[in-house]
């Protein structure tokens, strides 16, 4: 089974976009939260994901946007551009956002934004924090985001070893317990203004899993034009150019 695992898409559609041309056949795609927030379309990045079937899960941006997670943690660009989503977003985006999971499980996997000890908000930011999280899920699995940062956290040997998910980079899983962060499709954060998502392939014998960290090129411009126009912050506008 192949799964085209994408996160922190944040109304990005154009980024988006060239994720679903640049994908290769997958049997399923699950998105790890933050679909909205930041970004210019939400409304269209929800349609498209519901066209693709997507099984999703609730991200802290997510939740804020309808109200059902405190955004008062939220820095001022956050806050203005969540203010701004929640004005913007039609029923069919509310009524979607209020039906998504906070976990989701499925065979050998889980699915959380943050972790699976604290799903809406827990950014796991190194070994140690995926370690102290690695009983608070049962399957072999789990897909994070929320960092928008790639990385694989391996469990070997009795202690985590961390991945950063370089683009095009492939990592054999050898049937280790891992916790899986394919990087950030609309607001990408480490050095690189590539949309970032990840091929998760699984064949039944978990010693020969895969994860690949994928890169694909967006018309930044176009995302950034209709930001300005909307009247969303500059700032969040112009770190998708530094990835950052
Ligand atoms: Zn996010």
């Amino acid at each position: 089974m192949r799964i085209a695992v994408l996160s922190d898409i944040h109304a990005n559609l154009p980024a988006l976009e060239a994720v679903v041309s640049d994908l290769p056949s997958v049997d399923q795609v699950w998105v790890l939260g933050d679909t909205v927030g930041y970004g210019p379309q939400p409304n269209e990045v929800i349609t498209t994901l519901q066209a693709m079937g997507a099984r999703a899960v609730l991200g802290n941006h997510d939740g804020a946007a309808i109200g059902m997670v405190d955004a008062k943690d939220f820095n001022p660009d956050a806050r203005t551009a969540i203010e701004w989503t929640a004005e913007t977003i039609d029923a069919n985006t509310r009524a979607y956002i209020a039906t998504l999971p906070e976990v989701r499980r499925d065979g050998d996997l889980t699915a959380v934004h943050g972790s699976p000890r604290d799903p809406i908000w827990e950014y796991i930011t190194g070994p140690d924090v995926a370690a102290a999280n690695l009983d608070a899920f049962d399957t072999r699995l789990c897909l994070f985001g929320h960092t928008h940062l790639p990385v694989a956290y391996r469990a070997v040997d009795g202690r985590v070893e961390g991945t950063h998910g370089l683009p095009g980079k492939t990592m054999r899983l050898n049937g280790a317990r891992a916790l899986l962060n394919p990087g950030s499709v609309g607001q990408p954060r480490d050095g690189m203004s590539d949309a970032a998502y990840a091929i998760l392939d699984t064949n039944g014998n978990p010693d020969t899993d895969t994860f690949e960290f994928r890169r694909v090129r967006y018309d930044i411009d176009r995302t950034q034009r209709l930001m300005r126009e909307v009247g969303l912050p500059g700032r969040l506008a112009e770190r998708l150019s530094y990835g950052r």
